[in-house]
């Protein structure tokens, strides 16, 4: 099975998420092979939803917040999410984290809510350029890991963990494959050392296009893509879905 997962962030209005996902449901002809699932805005969730409920296509939210409910203004909850049909769900993202400052305690209040919630959480990961060039990539790494997974039981269910380098997310310059790889075996191992019965699922994401996409999905550990900016132009996407069949 491969993975094409595909943020929106907030680059689409009511208007434009419906006629997107009107493409994505009636044009994009997925194989049994590859999952597709959009993150649309919040805002424009329920109506993708409801235009995607006869398809292949899963959907999930951009962020959400891990108080079932109450007085929080302008948020909305894992349990929102699920009784509104919600499938998968990003956490700590990298524009959340350092955007929004999200701190890893956040994330796993956030992991938590998720999986109480019955949603497959699909966690964010990655270093920025100045960690990068201080060779501090795999603690950062591996403290958002398992900061992020600290208490948690996946009792055999989905773990979807998105290495998302900071510096290649929006960017255009995208992490090569071979470092994406080697990252990607890193995380299998440390999500393994954790022993928290999940089924381990690794995506890369940064700056993924039509020309990089299969250099991805070709390597051993990684099972799929995350894609932000390429995943709101329909032409773009679907040159991305035709490249993983
Ligand atoms: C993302 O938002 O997760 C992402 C990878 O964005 P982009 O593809 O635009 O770099």
């Amino acid at each position: 099975m491969k993975y094409l997962f595909a943020n929106w962030k907030m680059y689409l209005g009511l208007d434009k998420s419906v006629k997107l996902i009107q493409n994505y449901t009636d044009n994009l002809n997925l194989d049994e092979d590859i999952e597709v699932a959009v993150f649309p805005s919040a805002l424009s969730f329920s109506i993708v939803k409801e235009l995607s409920k006869d398809s292949k296509i899963g959907i999930g939210s951009q962020n959400l917040y891990s108080v079932p409910e109450g007085g929080y203004t302008g948020e909305v909850s894992a349990k929102m999410y699920k009784d509104a049909g919600c499938e998968y769900a990003l956490v700590g993202h990298s524009e959340r984290r350092h955007i929004f400052g999200e701190t890893n305690e956040d994330v796993n209040n956030k992991m938590k809510a998720v999986l109480e919630n019955n949603l497959i959480p699909v966690l964010c990961v990655g270093e920025t350029k100045e960690q990068k060039e201080g060779e501090k990539t795999d603690e950062v790494v591996k403290e958002q890991l398992f900061s992020a997974l600290e208490g948690l039981d996946f009792k055999n269910k989905e773990l979807f963990v998105a290495y998302e380098p900071v510096w290649a997310i929006g960017t255009g310059e995208s992490c090569s494959n071979v470092s994406a790889e080697h990252m990607s075996g890193k995380i299998k191992e440390w999500v393994k050392g954790l022993q928290i019965n999940a089924k381990l699922v690794i995506l890369y994401g940064g700056s993924v296009r039509v020309e990089n996409v299969e250099d991805y999905l070709k390597e051993k550990s990684i099972d799929g893509v995350l894609v932000g900016g390429a995943s709101t132009k329909f032409d773009k996407w679907q040159e991305i879905v035709k490249k993983a069949k």
